[in-house]
């Protein structure tokens, strides 16, 4: 059987409790080396074959897994944050479907929720914004049109950019062709639970000479919104003057 398991953002404690159980009992792992954290592979038994897949194509990926299962073994297939966030794991599901090869999967902590730690921020502020927008600039994989920087920009949400580090002068450009001005907000979180962590702020309009002047290329993400200002609405969930499911107004 396989488990796709989140390995959340970089710490190893922030993997779940589900998540290291899976891995301390696995016979074989692979991981997405280019972001898992190597001291997760610490958890694993003596003996349990290890394979890095950011040397590995999906077809080789597939064939670890299959002669796995042709040995009743069990393998994890180790994904960096949450598995559902661009991590490929449909095509790899599919097959397994296709396979008959069963599989569940171990949700994990996104980065996009280390980097809102990283920051003490609340991505959904009363009065500010009530929407994240997940997202990126397109690269090798393409963004459909209708989902381009600049058209998600107009909504003036917050908005959480990945795998778009190394172009940062570009993702400035079109952030600024929305709802958001120079002074908006921003901020860089480099390596978001890692000890290496590094959080930036800096108004959009700085947004490409602050990652410049701080050699971030890779492994960050970009937040943008007045999420990241100073001024919100208090919420009504604990607004005594509100009553709610669980207790009565008091004024
Ligand atoms: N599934 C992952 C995302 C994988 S895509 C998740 O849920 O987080 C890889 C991109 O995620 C990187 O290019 C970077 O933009 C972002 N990323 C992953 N880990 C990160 C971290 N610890 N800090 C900041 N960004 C990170």
């Amino acid at each position: 059987m396989v488990h796709f398991v989140g390995a959340g953002p970089g710490a190893p404690d922030l993997i779940t409790r589900r998540g290291e159980e899976l891995l301390r009992k696995t016979d074989v792992v692979i991981y997405a080396g280019s972001l898992v954290n190597p001291a997760l592979l610490g958890l694993c038994r003596e003996g349990c074959a290890v394979y890095n897949s950011a040397h590995m194509t999906l077809e080789q990926v597939l064939d670890v897994i299959r002669a796995a299962q042709s040995k009743g073994e069990d393998v994890v297939r180790l994904h960096t944050g949450d598995p559902c966030l661009y991590g490929a794991i449909r095509e790899q599901m599919d097959v397994l479907d296709a396979e008959h090869i069963p599989y569940d999967d171990t949700p994990g902590v996104s980065s996009f929720c280390g980097a809102a730690a990283a920051l003490s921020a609340e991505y959904t502020l009363p009065g500010v914004s009530q929407s994240v927008i997940i997202t990126r600039m397109a690269g090798r994989t393409p963004v459909p049109e209708r989902e381009s920087i600049a058209a998600l920009a107009a909504h003036g949400a917050t908005m959480v950019v990945f795998l778009s580090a190394g172009m940062l002068p570009a993702l400035q450009t079109e952030l600024l062709k929305g709802a958001y001005t120079e002074t908006t907000p921003a901020a860089l979180v480099y390596k978001a639970t890692w000890p290496e962590e590094k959080v930036l702020r800096c108004p959009l309009g700085r947004l490409a000479e602050t990652g410049a002047a701080h050699g971030i290329t890779h492994t960050a993400l970009v937040l943008v919104g007045d999420f990241l200002g100073t001024e919100y609405d208090r919420s009504c969930l604990y607004d005594p003057g509100f009553a709610t499911g669980f207790r009565e107004a008091s004024k």
